[in-house]
């Protein structure tokens, strides 16, 4: 595995991480959600993302967690960085959802039962709230990690605008912003576009990517049609009409390109991001270890010509 550093803090993450996002919950089989927990562990994954809401259902993701960590885990919890988060719809209520004090205190706490776990190492604020002074999350935030609640803590899809802000709070109450998490991939430039990238990097905070294989867009899953047990197929957020036919025109150029650089479409696509110097690490998703085992050979090649780079460009204008 090789280890990035994040921004410019102690922590060292692996440059593919695994997210629970889904194929972890209480619809998905114990068995295999922990044949690919191994896995990973075992392949130098040491870094496992989470939050409040991944299942389905809603909190399962973390009681499946909690399961691997009480019989498998549990001597291992110093090689394993852990991250939760809260700010999305979790329970009815005023209380469930968004970023105030009363939401991301009972909803780490409940998140920590579920897990298994004393401490996290990361508590993110899942996303911005508009509505919410940002003061009362950033605060909560440095409240947390003064109760050891969590170790670091982090932001995710906050505006640039919302983030300086955050980095500014942080920074002054001595609590370090060890990650911007963003959705980031070839397909959504986000990141580099509004800059958040290089605002990370400047604030000292490290930048991990979610959905990098754009929820499996960006792989061969699609090629021949839709498959039966596809995340499109199983219904979510991943809807059909987002595979349109231009996309998929798009898709099958990049993977002939893949082809001839020797590695899976979803090898290059990751590769790619990890090929950006500000990129911590890609949390990937994966229904089953045949998809992590490929994911992980995408650090086998990471380098890009000049050449494939404008060809990757000219696929996708
Ligand atoms: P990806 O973009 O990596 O998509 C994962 C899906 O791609 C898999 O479920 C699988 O689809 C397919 N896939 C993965 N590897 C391969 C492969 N080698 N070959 C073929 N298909 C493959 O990531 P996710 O969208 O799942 O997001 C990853 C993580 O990011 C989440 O688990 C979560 O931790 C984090 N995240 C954070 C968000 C935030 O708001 N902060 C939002 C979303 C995600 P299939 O199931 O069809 O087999």
């Amino acid at each position: 595995m090789d280890y990035r550093r994040a921004g410019k803090s102690g922590i060292l993450l692996p440059a593919i991480s695994l997210g629970l996002w889904h194929n972890f919950g209480d619809v998905d089989s114990l068995a295999r959600s922990k044949d690919k927990l191994h896995y990973a562990f075992d392949h130098g994954i040491t870094h496992f993302d989470l939050a409040n809401n991944y299942g389905p259902s809603a909190g399962s993701a973390e009681e499946t967690f909690g399961k691997i960590m009480k019989t498998s885990f549990a001597p291992y919890r110093d090689e394993l960085f852990v991250s939760t988060k809260a700010g999305h719809d979790m329970w009815p209520g005023p209380y469930g959802t968004w970023g105030s004090r009363k939401h991301l205190t009972a909803s780490l706490n409940q998140s920590l039962k579920r897990m298994n776990l004393d401490y996290v190492d990361i508590f993110y604020s899942h996303r911005y709230d508009p509505e919410t002074p940002l003061e009362e999350t950033l605060q909560t935030l440095v409240d947390i990690v003064r109760q050891g609640k969590a170790l670091y803590v982090g932001i995710s899809k906050y505006p640039p605008e919302a983030a300086r802000k955050a980095y500014a709070y942080l920074k002054d109450h001595d609590v370090i912003c060890l990650l911007y998490q963003g959705r980031y991939n070839l397909l959504n430039r986000e990141p580099e576009e509004q800059g958040i990238l290089q605002q990370a990097a400047e604030n000292g905070s490290g930048f991990v990517a979610f959905s990098p294989l754009a929820q499996g867009l960006l792989t061969n899953r699609y090629l021949k049609g839709i498959p039966e047990d596809s995340r499109i197929a199983r219904g979510g957020f991943l809807k059909k009409e987002a595979l349109t036919e231009d996309l998929l025109q798009k898709i099958i150029r990049l993977d002939r390109l893949a082809c001839e650089r020797g590695q899976s479409l979803a090898e290059m696509s990751l590769a790619w991001l990890l090929a950006h110097p500000l990129v911590t690490s890609v949390i990937v998703g994966a229904s089953s270890v045949e998809q992590l085992a490929d994911n992980l050979k995408a650090l086998e090649n990471i380098s890009f010509s000049q050449e494939e780079q404008q060809t990757i460009q000219a696929i996708l204008q």
